[in-house]
């Protein structure tokens, strides 16, 4: 099997999930800034997390073969604080030229706050204005329909914004339908406690087809399965799911939507 784990915080794993990674057929690793579980307390804390994600963190994932790329923003959780969130932002374009960033991501919402929406009109404008590919955070439960419907309103308001750049992730039953109607990519995650089963994610492949649409782990800080992405695909064996088919959602459909960056390579 091959594969491509395209939203994993690997800074939050051990050696030993690399390693797993690798022997289940991880051909790359997909890295979008995030909370860390705390909140930073200045924008020299996210200096030190983006040097973290393109220098440091790409270095460790080499040892194990896996190419790392990352996304650059300030996540949605600590965009309340508006000061922070703007000097944060305008630490950004520095970053935008090293070689493993793939856009801006994860932004979004969480509490669909009024000073998260302005945040993620900046973020937006950001990749606009530099030709950005964009990954989108969905918040959580009775806060993600509205949060979604706001998301795909900031996205669709703004002209320059084409939505095959674009994947809005964490969706589930209720918010796939709108944003792949818009015309946007849609990730699915696959997260023990929340978010989206093995079974869920494919039932949704099953009722909504196979186009525009990739799984994730998001593995994180948190209780989180690196290697869900294989294992629902063993899954999909079971289910009857062709390999090819198979390949096309956790290998190909991936690498079509980030290959919209020459950066990104497998
Ligand atoms: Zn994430």
């Amino acid at each position: 099997m091959r594969y491509i784990e395209p939203h994993g915080h690997m800074v939050s794993r051990v050696t030993d999930d690399y390693v797993d990674m690798a022997t289940a057929g991880c051909a790359a690793v997909c890295e979008p800034a995030f909370w860390a579980g705390f909140d930073r307390s200045s924008a020299d804390g996210f200096h030190d997390y983006f040097c973290q994600l393109t220098e440091h963190e790409p270095k460790r994932a080499a040892k194990f073969g896996i190419p790392h790329f990352c996304w650059l923003c300030i996540n949605p959780k600590e965009s309340e604080d508006v000061q922070l969130a703007k000097d944060v932002i305008a630490l950004i374009p520095d970053f935008l030229d090293k070689p493993n960033v793939l856009g801006i991501g994860e932004i979004g919402l969480n509490k669909n706050s009024r000073n998260e929406l302005k945040i993620l009109e900046l973020h937006v404008d950001l990749a606009a204005r530099h030709n950005q590919l964009i990954l989108v955070h969905t918040p959580h439960l009775e806060d993600k329909l509205k949060g979604t419907r706001l998301i795909l309103d900031v996205l669709k308001s703004d002209r320059r914004i084409r939505p095959e750049r674009v994947i809005i992730d964490h969706v589930e039953e209720h918010t796939i339908g709108p944003v792949l109607d818009a015309g946007f990519w849609a990730g699915m995650t696959l997260y023990p406690e929340s978010k989206c089963t093995p079974a869920r994610a494919i039932d949704m492949l099953e009722t909504y087809g196979t186009e525009r649409i990739w799984m994730n782990s998001a593995c994180d800080w948190g209780v989180s399965i690196p290697l869900a992405v294989p294992r629902t695909a063993l899954e999909m064996k079971k289910r009857q799911w062709t390999a090819d088919a198979i390949d096309r959602v956790v290998y190909q459909n991936p690498l079509k939507f980030l290959s919209q960056t020459p950066k990104f390579r497998v």
